[in-house]
């Protein structure tokens, strides 16, 4: 089938990827030409596992290919997926779903007969129909465009596996519509994946719309739930990875996104939750989402936390200290440091004085781009040397893993702050490191 994906970012790029492995003919549109010069050339703008080589084999094998050019796209086929950003809004909590607006007024612009356009990002609920009423009033008598919302679930780090082994497929479509193509071709474009059992749910736009937003949404309270809990085992001496374990061991609640640190972060969860709570309020449910405020504003004092437990634990005053920090990204094999709680702990420190040098595998360029006044090293052995203290803040493999044999001769002072709680404190302790966790004792 010939599709197009229009946004080609970490969620658009990935999309078209793994749809030309399926065996379609796809052709990724942007309106950054940089973006779509180093993908048309198998180049990933950005660090995801796997989709390197995927990209590079579907260009080779004539199936994959990229554009700036919506007459382009909207010659290229009937069947278009829309994956542009929807960021929080410059000034408020609401999505800023203008970039889904323009890519759907410049496409329907150029379709000419019956077209099926089906959006991808994540947008407030009642996006879906207020677009089709936008594109109804810009075709004419002899062009049909349909639209279905199929919401993405993929993870940074698993996008590639997440794409092509979904927990679940969402298609929501115009509940009024007397008769809808879309649930048909979709099942047709999926039918590999869906052969394998991936439950496939249709319903109505503003139902598939409310899945993704209410997913995140709960998401976001499992993790400020158990940094909630971890305040209170802070003041008791309690040990909120035991206590995760412990109630995770309980199948109605799950161990997964149980894990206490410095919070979530990341281009979704932060901004999904606000622009929930906002459409909320919207629609005159003031009160319906108030819990998501608490879940926010716990999430926030989370960095906070770090902040003063790095000044608390550091034996100079911030003013001259060497902080090091190991990892800049949201989240480990990812480069995303879009309201990454690493950089914002990182920035908080400089600003109190500390000189303060940033590690991560694969984040540092857009970190340095955010952060341009904080100092980056190109090892976690650079970047601790002559520390005060190292502060894990993202949980890399390479930083779950190291020794503090590696790190001794380098360091000032041997004090470790794990902000993600990932270290094993009892090897620290033995070879005579003072360990502290963020959220309290870790006897793990
Ligand atoms: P991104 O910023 O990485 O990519 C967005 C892309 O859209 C950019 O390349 C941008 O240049 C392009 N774009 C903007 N306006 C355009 C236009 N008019 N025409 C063509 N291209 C245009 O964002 P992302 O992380 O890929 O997220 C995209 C959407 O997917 C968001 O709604 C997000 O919430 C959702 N989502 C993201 C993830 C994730 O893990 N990143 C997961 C699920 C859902």
């Amino acid at each position: 089938m010939k599709l197009t994906v229009i946004g080609c970012g970490y969620l658009g790029a990935t999309h078209a990827a793994c749809m030309a492995e399926l065996g379609h003919d796809v052709l990724g549109v942007d309106v950054d030409a940089d973006k779509i010069a180093r993908l048309s050339v198998g180049e990933v703008p950005f660090f995801e596992p796997g989709l390197s080589d995927l990209l590079r084999r579907n260009i080779d094998a004539g199936r994959l290919a990229f554009t700036t050019s919506y007459p382009a796209a909207a010659e290229h086929g009937s069947i278009h997926f829309i994956g542009v950003g929807t960021p929080q809004q410059a000034r408020g909590l609401g999505a800023d779903t203008t970039y889904v607006e323009a890519a759907v007024d410049t496409l329907v612009g150029h379709l000419r007969g019956d077209h099926l356009i089906i959006g991808k990002s994540t947008v407030p609920v009642g996006t879906a129909a207020a677009l089709q009423a936008r594109i109804d009033a810009r075709t004419d008598d002899d062009t049909t465009v349909e639209l279905a919302w199929s919401p993405e679930f993929l993870r940074e780090g698993f996008a590639v596996e997440d794409t092509l082994r979904p927990d679940r497929l969402v298609v929501g479509t115009d509940p009024d519509a007397q008769c809808s193509a879309a649930v048909a071709v979709i099942d047709e474009i999926y039918r590999e994946i869906l052969e394998t059992g991936v439950p496939f749910i249709t319903t109505d736009w503003a139902t598939a719309e409310l899945v993704k937003t209410s997913a995140n949404a709960f998401l976001a309270t499992k993790i400020s739930f158990i940094n909630a809990i971890s305040e209170l085992c802070e003041i008791v001496g309690a040990d909120v990875s035991t206590l995760a374990d412990a109630i995770g061991h309980d199948n109605r609640i799950g161990r997964r996104f149980l894990n206490a640190g410095m919070g979530f972060g990341g281009g979704c969860l932060p901004k999904d939750i606000r622009a929930f709570m906002a459409r909320a309020d919207e629609l005159g449910a003031h009160r319906t989402l108030g819990f998501l405020h608490e879940v926010d504003a716990i999430n926030m004092r989370r960095r906070t936390a770090m902040v003063e437990l790095v000044e608390r634990v550091c034996r100079r005053e911030l003013i001259g200290a060497n902080i090091a920090i190991l990892g800049a990204a949201f989240k480990p094999e990812s480069d995303d440091v879009r309201d990454s709680p690493a950089l914002s702990v990182a920035g908080q420190l400089a600003l109190r004085g500390a000189t303060v040098t940033v590690f991560d595998p694969k984040a540092a360029d857009n970190a340095r781009r955010m952060y341009p006044m904080l100092h980056f090293a190109d090892s976690a052995r650079t970047a601790v040397a002559a520390a005060d203290v190292v502060a894990v803040t993202t949980e890399w493999a390479e930083f779950v893993h190291m020794g503090p044999d590696e790190l001794d001769p380098l360091v000032r002072e041997r004090v470790i702050v794990d902000g993600r709680r990932c270290l094993a404190p009892h090897i620290w302790a033995a070879a005579g490191w003072e360990y502290h966790a963020l959220g309290g004792v870790n006897r793990s």
